[in-house]
């Protein structure tokens, strides 16, 4: 089995030959001390810690980041000056306050983001292939475009389709452009596989929201093939870890993020426990972040990958808060009529929207004490969620 495409990203952004645990963690130390020295030079927002760590274990004793920081704290988080910054990713965080959380990138942070695509996508889809990104286009850093020159770079075209198209659209576009390859996230490629059919696509790599065991078998069935999950988020610059030939979890990038996983009491855990994702950010140019806590669900693969890369895996990842909306999951698209779905709470209520193919009627599982509006879906219908998906509260 080929090796994943990581080792090389790795290998050629530190100018190393061979890649194991020791020459990993060895980058990992080095780049985390230096950010620990500048912080302590400039005065930083990291300045109260230690100006120099001895292992990678010490990195336990240190205090985390959180949202509530990145919305109070974004500019002294900033290690470059504001013209280097590329790019700005601005949210309103589910924080106590409410503050918008900021994330600054370089040029290249962008860069390297790229590369990070090139090495997961490198894996599906080849010279001459044409890829549909079904992610958002919001200018020259935005994530579609990203994709889109990491897709040209290997040789490949890329189809700009964005979110919010009918199925419809997206139909008529699949039959035009044929293309073989589909980015997009992992409910919404379900959504428009069950309503459209596969046509010419083959192969898809998803990413942007969990992706629930039954919405990827689901999705295999459909396509005849595996899917590649990738991890990302706006505070690793939107790439963070990608599938390999084996399918057995995704491979971090372990040269500009170091991963620990915490129990509810902020323990840092073994490998093969499930927890709370924590990263520090040691290869961000614009703003590396120590033991950030990402709010995502995961753990890290304690085996050795058939791939015989020594870069650690992540499992499935999904939002600490979403077990609920993954047991809906279960239950409605295990049904193959269901198009998609919305998930709401009015006054403690569940309410739930259900776009079927074809007309089900009683036939449709729902859960207990749910409202529910069912309805045959429709060309014009587009995927009811835009973006993350999560249960509506009224
Ligand atoms: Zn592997």
């Amino acid at each position: 089995m080929k090796r994943s495409r990581i080792d090389n990203f790795i290998m050629e952004q530190e100018g190393l030959s061979r890649l194991t645990r020791a020459e990993i963690e060895a980058v990992q130390l080095n780049k985390l001390n230096r950010i620990l020295a500048s912080e302590k030079a400039r005065d930083g927002y990291y300045r109260n810690l230690p100006e120099q760590l001895d292992s990678l274990k010490e990195l336990e004793t240190l205090p985390f980041t959180t949202d509530e920081d990145l919305a109070h704290h974004a500019g002294g988080l900033l290690l470059t000056s504001q013209s280097q910054i590329q790019r700005v990713l601005s949210d309103a965080t589910s924080g106590t306050t409410g503050a918008a959380k900021r994330v600054f990138y370089t040029e290249g942070d962008c860069e390297h983001t790229v590369d990070l695509f090139m090495a997961g996508l490198g894996e599906l889809i080849f010279p001459g292939s044409v890829t549909m990104i079904c992610f958002p286009f919001s200018g020259q850093y935005g994530l579609g475009e990203l994709i889109a020159e990491a897709v040209l770079r290997l040789g490949a075209t890329p189809l700009r389709l964005g979110v919010g198209l009918s199925y419809g659209e997206l139909k008529a576009a699949m039959e035009r452009e044929q293309p073989d390859t589909y980015v997009g996230m992992p409910v919404q490629l379900l959504s428009m596989l069950r309503v459209c059919g596969c046509g010419s696509l083959k192969r898809a790599l998803v990413s942007g929201d969990g992706c629930p065991e039954v919405v990827l078998k689901a999705c295999e069935t459909i396509l005849g093939t595996r899917l590649f999950p990738h991890y990302g988020s706006r505070e690793m610059a939107l790439g963070g870890a990608i599938t390999c030939p084996a399918h057995e979890g995704m491979h971090l990038r372990e040269n500009h993020v170091i991963a620990e996983i915490i129990d509810k009491a902020g323990r840092v855990l073994p490998h093969g426990e499930w927890g709370e994702l924590v990263i520090t950010t040691i290869g961000m140019e614009a703003m590396p972040l120590i033991r950030y806590r990402t709010g995502d669900y995961t753990r890290i693969l304690p085996t050795a990958c058939p791939c015989g890369s020594e870069v650690l895996r992540l499992d499935t990842v999904r939002r600490l808060e979403t077990g609920e909306l993954l047991q809906l999951d279960d239950l409605l698209f295990r049904q193959n009529y269901v198009a998609d779905y919305r998930a709401e709470r009015r006054e403690g209520r569940l309410y739930l929207t259900v776009l079927t193919v074809g007309t089900p009627g009683a036939d449709l599982a729902i859960p207990d004490g749910a409202e529910t509006e069912q309805r045959p879906v429709t060309m014009e219908d587009r995927p009811l969620y835009m973006g993350k998906r999560k249960i509506d509260e009224r």
